[in-house]
């Protein structure tokens, strides 16, 4: 179908993306939502929310974990995103407060497999991602969306990339916005994210059966979104 415009058809799809950490998956996630004007939902930016809620209330720290108090104020955490047209971006907000810079933090990067293991506090995630998924028309990203949130997805990735590749991509990330981080100290944090991701009982990081597997390691943005918007169009004609 030659030219035909993905974004001009009518069937909303539900676009799962999963994959491991520092991927780009949330970069593609976004460009992906654009393109077909739907809804980008970062599911990790929920699961970092809630983590620097918990470093707040001193819920988390290298030596202690206090799940009991994380459930009983699960109720006080309200997490929205929130269309800033300057950036022309969607921003996360805890409780009403753009935390969107905070939750990039390497603080927050480091406790957050711990708190995304809590089976109760997934729930809830999951139950608020299922909710914002009703009307279609979505690109989600994170860990489980294929597997777990939407096991009926239109379209499922799963992306994965080489560490070093992964780990010079954020390094390079960092030192753009003036954060300089050892090398070796953030390919140490990719490792144990992906080992902790993979690894938990509930709900680990692993590719749906149905999931069609993106490595981008020498890949360019471009060259992914050609390679998506001819399966989009491919699901959109029906084949
Ligand atoms: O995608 P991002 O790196 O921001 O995710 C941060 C963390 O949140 C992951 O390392 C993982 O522990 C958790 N996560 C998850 N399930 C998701 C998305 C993220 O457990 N669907």
């Amino acid at each position: 179908m030659g030219g035909r415009r993905v974004k001009n058809m009518d069937k909303k799809l539900i676009v799962a993306i999963d994959g491991y950490s520092s991927c780009g998956k949330s970069t593609f996630a976004r460009l992906i939502a654009k393109e077909l004007n739907y809804i980008f939902i970062d599911s990790g930016a929920m699961y970092r929310a809630v983590t620097l809620f918990c470093m707040r209330r001193n819920y988390i720290s290298i030596t202690w974990l206090n799940i009991p108090g994380i459930l009983s104020d699960l109720k006080d955490i309200h997490i929205d995103f929130v269309f800033n047209p300057d950036i022309n971006e969607y921003e996360t907000f805890l409780n009403s407060e753009n935390v969107e810079k905070e939750i990039r933090s390497m603080e927050v990067t480091g406790y957050v497999s711990r708190i995304s293991q809590i089976p109760e506090l997934r729930a809830r995630m999951v139950e608020l991602q299922r909710q914002i998924g009703v009307s279609k028309g979505i690109v989600m990203d994170g860990r489980d969306i294929g597997t777990v949130v939407f096991p009926d997805a239109d379209i499922k990735i799963f992306m994965t990339a080489s560490v070093d590749i992964r780990a010079k991509r954020r390094h390079n990330e960092l030192k753009n916005k003036g954060v300089i981080i050892d090398f070796e100290e953030i390919k140490r944090t990719i490792i144990a994210r992906d080992i902790a991701d993979e690894n938990r009982d509930i709900s680990p990081l692993r590719r749906a059966d149905d999931a069609i597997i993106l490595d981008n390691s020498r890949m360019t943005v471009e060259e992914q979104m050609l390679w998506i918007n001819e399966i989009i169009e491919k699901k959109r004609n029906g084949s």
